[in-house]
């Protein structure tokens, strides 16, 4: 029977460079016997004096090893492939991280690269990533670790796809408006690589379940937006003992480091403690040009393709700041906090912590936000209360968002304005607060609810709720 035997790199010199050798055979045993009859160079390092095989050399055929086979007994057939795997210096490689010639066809533009090669591609194909989120930093990120060959990408999600996502979000297309975004990213994913696995984990990332996912990966990519998340990552990253490709995007800039509590300081080093709830908006709230999570999302891919192949000058210790109005990036220097709580010598959290409670209310001192209640009302009782007239109702939303769409009589005071200008507001009048989705207008509103304010609702749902159910020739964004 033809078959052909697959020579490791180390082994190829002394059978006159081939990286595969055919020969003809009926068992594994026959076949390496014609191989080192051959090429007698090759014996001596596959087998020991006595005739038999060495035991740090393994034959794979197809993809399994002979010896849970028939061992050298083990027929062959047509076409069969062997694979002669020694255990090399460095790690060992398996059967599981040989490429195949599609495979080296496929990353023919990394494997002629020296920094790469063939070796830096097995690396990359046994590699396993954890991607945080799969939203607009999560699309680029996606597209090209699974483009570069990561073996292995894990993705944490459990949204399903807007129609407003679409405009940064390029994971994804109309079609999957609605669907599940772990389902359309996996099916995305596959059809540009096949020859990656994606493994989707539709749980909310907690305290709870992240040292357990954390446990299969070597590394994460965090595409998160929100604080509690943040910091949740970075903590349960360095009680793994795992780099974490940070990354946050707001409107036109964005910020990318490497946190690796091993090598350098991490996310608390920078911020001990999250800013109070409601100071930094987010970008649902605040927007963000759709082209800049792809830019920033990149720059996570190539730090986290450097940190697997082991190249270049990783962010770690560096904040890289982007900004796309000036075009300018700025590197910022980090240091290692020897007060942190977390990678500190004196390390006053060694778990995991609950995070929402650490990111909105810090300390007594500051009365949690989430204390103060405000009554919601619908869009049809605000319509009606603004019929009968008496009512002040406060839009707290951007400027030119007021240009998209507006409802008529309302008194304007951004969100970011409320502290400084709440004193224009009637304490004793009957106050309702909107923004476009609910969100901001609660925020103001309990801020105002805690300066005395005692009759302030919030408008549940916003201008867009508004525009769906009460006046729908508004335009809406
Ligand atoms: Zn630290």
């Amino acid at each position: 029977m033809p078959v052909v035997i697959h020579l490791p790199t180390a082994l190829r010199p002394m059978a006159g460079k081939n990286a595969k050798v055919p020969v003809t055979a009926k068992t594994v045993g026959e076949a390496m016997d014609v191989l080192t009859r051959e090429h007698a160079a090759l014996r001596q390092h596959l087998y020991a004096a006595d005739g038999t095989l060495r035991n740090f050399v393994n034959i794979y055929l197809g993809e399994v090893d002979v010896r849970g086979l028939q061992g050298p007994a083990t027929p062959v057939k047509d076409g069969d492939e062997l694979l002669i795997v020694p255990a090399i210096a460095g790690g060992a490689p398996t059967a599981a991280d040989e490429l195949t010639r599609e495979e080296l066809a496929r990353y023919n533009r990394h494997v002629i690269m020296p920094e790469v090669g063939v070796e830096g591609q097995r690396k990359l194909k046994r590699a396993r990533v954890l991607m945080i989120g799969a939203g607009g930093l999560g699309s680029p990120m996606g597209l090209y670790l699974a483009a570069a060959g990561v073996g292995r990408i894990g993705v944490v999600d459990f949204d399903v796809v807007d129609a407003s996502n679409l405009q940064r979000q390029v994971l994804y297309g109309t079609e999957s408006v609605g669907k599940s975004k772990l389902a359309a990213a996996a099916a995305r994913l596959k059809d540009l690589n096949p020859h990656v696995s994606v493994v989707p984990h539709e749980v909310r990332l907690t305290s709870k379940n992240a040292l357990e996912l954390f446990k299969g990966y070597d590394l994460v990519v965090d595409g998160t937006d929100n604080f509690a998340t943040r910091y949740l990552v970075n903590d349960a990253c360095a009680l793994a003992g795992i780099p974490n490709v940070y990354a946050s995007i707001f409107r036109f800039e964005g910020q990318v480091s490497v946190f690796w509590a091993a090598k350098g300081p991490c996310y608390r080093c920078l911020y001990p403690e999250p800013p109070p709830p409601g100071l930094i908006p987010s970008c649902a709230e605040g927007g963000v040009l759709g082209v800049l999570p792809g830019v920033v999302g990149a720059l996570q891919a190539t730090e986290a393709l450097k940190l697997l192949l082991g190249v270049g000058e990783p962010l770690i210790g560096t904040l890289l700041l982007f900004d796309a109005l000036g075009m300018s990036f700025k590197r910022l220097k980090l240091r290692k906090d020897p007060a942190c709580a977390l990678c500190g010598p004196n390390p006053t959290v060694t778990q995991l912590i609950d995070y929402d409670q650490f990111c909105a209310g810090r300390g007594q001192e500051a009365k949690p936000m989430t204390d103060v209640k405000v009554a919601e009302i619908t869009v049809e009782t605000l319509k009606e209360k603004m019929a009968n007239g008496g009512v002040v109702v406060v839009d707290v939303r951007e400027p030119h968002e007021l240009e998209i769409c507006r409802i008529a009589g309302t008194t304007h005071i951004p969100l970011g304005e409320i502290p400084t200008r709440y004193k224009e507001l009637d304490p004793k009048a009957e106050i309702l607060v909107h923004c476009r989705s609910g969100m901001r207008s609660m925020k103001a509103a309990k801020f105002l609810k805690e300066q005395g304010f005692q009759n302030v609702s919030n408008v549940a749902g916003g201008i867009l709720a508004w525009a769906e159910r009460i006046d729908t020739s508004l335009a809406t964004y």
